[in-house]
């Protein structure tokens, strides 16, 4: 995995676990919090610490903001501090700025300033608890359109030692298979002739709904 230079502004629990992430998959990250005692909670999990007013564009500049490849906005429940934030780096021209956002109008105001990624921390969440609830079989997913997602699915278990041309679950399902993880291994685009075995992930493509059916079967 390349190196990145990351910073996070904001070490409440929201940006500290991102640092954390970042910083175990050995990412470098500057955690940066107007609150002494936040950054001194948030050092373990950071490469480098400030304490600063990120809403300052002279306490910004002197860290030297401008070289991050990404800036994430952690600030919480002061929404001005967070939008003058997103503003400034806007003008510095970071090449990606993620900001969390608490409310719609704050997401919307964001949006504006032209912030890449919009984080809506809870309502995100809930969507993904009531996914998963939907999908018990369900591992992970990305969201492509409002409609359709790609999901990593376990193989459901009477499925196992059957191929994809008896199961026909592109006909049965309307979803597609486009990978299957095996252990340490990724086969793409399987042939339709691959036998399934137990324990296997497939990566499928298709509308949320009928992924949903699929990802629920027992
Ligand atoms: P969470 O819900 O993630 O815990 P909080 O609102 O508690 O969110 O945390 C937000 C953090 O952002 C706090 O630690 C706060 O000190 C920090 N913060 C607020 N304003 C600024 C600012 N202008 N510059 C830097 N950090 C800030």
């Amino acid at each position: 995995m390349s190196k990145n230079q990351y910073a996070v502004i904001g070490l409440g629990r929201f940006g500290t676990s991102i640092a954390r992430r970042l910083h175990e998959a050995g990412q470098e990250v500057l955690g940066i919090d107007i609150n002494e005692e936040s950054v001194e909670n948030a050092e373990p999990y950071v490469t480098d610490s400030a304490i600063a007013d990120a809403s300052e564009e002279k306490a910004l500049a002197s860290l030297g903001i401008r070289n991050f490849d990404c800036v994430i906005v952690a600030i919480g429940d002061d929404i001005q501090s967070s939008i003058l934030t997103a503003m400034l780096l806007k003008n510095l021209g970071i090449k990606k700025i993620i900001a969390k956002a608490t409310s719609k109008r704050h997401g919307q105001v964001l949006e504006t300033i032209g912030v890449h990624w919009i984080i809506y921390p809870e309502r995100d969440m809930g969507e993904r608890v009531a996914n998963q609830l939907l999908s018990p079989n369900m591992l992970n997913y990305i969201e492509l359109s409002k409609d359709y997602n790609i999901e990593e699915v376990i193989l459901p278990k009477k499925m196992a030692g059957k191929n994809l041309r008896q199961l026909d679950i592109r006909a049965r399902f309307k979803v597609s298979v486009i990978a299957i993880l095996r252990n340490d291994e990724i086969i793409i685009s399987p042939s339709p002739e691959e036998l399934l075995q137990m324990g296997d992930i497939l990566v499928a493509i298709g509308n949320r709904n009928d992924l949903a059916k699929f990802a629920s079967l027992d």
